[in-house]
Formats: C-alpha cells, structure tokens, sequence
C-alpha cells in the first residue's frame, strides 16, 4: 500500500513557509494504518534491539503498536514536566527556540539496545535529542525508524553518520 497518498499536506501551518504533513489522514484509515504498522514491523527486522521508545505524542501512536506486535516493552520519552519519577532531562533547539524531552531514569537499563521510533524527521534535532537519553541511561542507540522523512531539511542524513535509520515515505522541502 502507497502510504504517501494518505498523508495530507497543509500549507503555512503551524506558520508561514511550512508545509505540514497530517498523519490524521492516514490513521483514520484502518487499512493505511495497519499498513503503516506493518511496514514498521517490517523494518524493525533490519535491527537488533530490546526496548522501543518514542517521542511525544504522535510517535506513540506508531510505535505502541509495533511494540504490542513484537512484544518489547514500550519506553515514552515525554515532553518536560510531564513524568512523575525521576528523569533524565535534555534541551535541544527547535526553529522557535527550544524544548526539553525527558525519560524515566529507570525506564531504560545499562547497556539496552533501543529502538526509537517517530512519525518524522524534518532537521533531526529531535531524534538527536531522543538518542542522548538513552545514552544518559547508559544504553545503546540500536537505530530509528520514521514513517516520513523531509529529505530536504536533511535530518535522515545527519543521524545516518552514526545511528542506522529507516523511513517509510519521504517528501520534499518543508
Ligand atoms: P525535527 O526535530 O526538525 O526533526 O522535527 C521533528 C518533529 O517535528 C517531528 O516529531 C514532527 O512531528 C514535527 N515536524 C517537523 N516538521 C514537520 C512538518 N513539515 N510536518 C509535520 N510535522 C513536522
């Protein structure tokens, strides 16, 4: 099943000069979604992992799926304040100014292989960010997988220096 015909792309949103892709379009189909779903399962073969966490909010949508599928325990990296225990904490840049993401410090054990998963990667700083915390839980980046990649902002190129990355669909620009 061809993914991209089911994300919809709207103009100037959340500003001017952005084109955002809707991933509402596509999980409001059930086949599409299951597809989608299937497809990361798919790629999750390419990696040998553990654990998969991913990133507030809409990467849970994706990856508890994939997680109840291959029955590996499920890690939510949250925006800041968010979980109560203790956490290791991160700031990283976004266009606007900044953001934190954190996770539970007992969430992730020494020397656990995480896979993380997100529905895109437009420049890559949020990923670069959700692969420091697993490193702060003295654990290993086992990859990631993203349903869409911006190929044009060249996040995907970025973290392929170091990290093995897998996306389903790729767009242009932003
Ligand atoms: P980045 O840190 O630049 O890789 O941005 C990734 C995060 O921002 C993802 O979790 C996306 O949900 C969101 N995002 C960035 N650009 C777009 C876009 N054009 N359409 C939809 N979501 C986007």
């Amino acid at each position: 099943m061809n993914l991209k015909e089911f994300i919809r792309s709207i103009p100037d949103y959340p500003k001017k000069g952005i084109l955002f892709r809707d991933i509402t379009t596509l999980i409001k189909d059930k086949e599409a979604f299951a597809s989608c779903i299937d497809q990361i399962v798919e790629k999750s073969k390419l990696f040998d992992f553990d654990k998969i966490a991913a990133i507030e909010s809409r990467g849970f949508v994706f990856a508890s799926a994939v997680s109840y599928i291959l029955k590996k325990p499920f890690i939510m990296l949250r925006k800041k304040n968010k979980l109560p225990a203790e956490v290791h904490s991160i700031d990283f840049e976004l266009e606007y100014g900044t953001a934190t993401i954190e996770v539970h410090k007992d969430s992730i054990g020494q020397n656990e292989k995480v896979l993380i998963i997100d529905d895109l990667i437009a420049t890559g700083g949020t990923a670069e960010a959700a692969a420091k915390l697993v490193q702060m839980s003295k654990a290993h980046v086992a990859g990631f997988i993203f349903v869409i990649n911006l190929f044009d902002l060249g996040g995907q190129d970025l973290l392929i220096k170091n990290y093995k990355v897998e996306s389903l669909i790729s767009f242009p620009g932003h």
